[in-house]
């Protein structure tokens, strides 16, 4: 019999609630928290994800593939990210805040 899962994601999350519900997920799920396996399936999702953006702009796949839809892939990458972010203890928030200040500073220009 299938067991009733206790894990529970509330309304307006923060990111530290999306680490937190990972967490939580991993324990439930007994999924490994090893970061090389946490990268490596990181690396697996992107690859879904590309694959299911190949479908979704009409370009050629192979017939056999079974493809989920861009945002249950992106969703995928989303759960390895906060579990890397995890492993390193990492305020992701915080951490995206700071990346962001440093990325505000930087001149962007197209190479024509
Ligand atoms: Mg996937």
């Amino acid at each position: 019999m299938k067991k009733q899962s206790k894990l529970f994601l509330k309304n307006n999350p923060t990111i530290k609630d999306f680490q937190q519900y990972v967490l939580d997920l991993e324990k439930e799920r007994d999924f490994n928290q090893e970061i090389f396996e946490n990268c490596l399936q990181m690396g697996e999702e992107v690859g879904e994800l590309f694959k299911a953006i190949r479908k979704n702009i009409n370009m050629s796949i192979d017939s056999n593939s079974k493809i989920s839809s861009v945002e249950e892939e992106l969703v995928d990458v989303l759960i390895f990210v906060l579990a890397i972010a995890n492993r390193f203890n990492i305020d992701l928030e915080k951490a995206f805040r700071e990346k962001e200040e440093i990325n505000k500073k930087r001149v962007w220009k197209k190479n024509k």
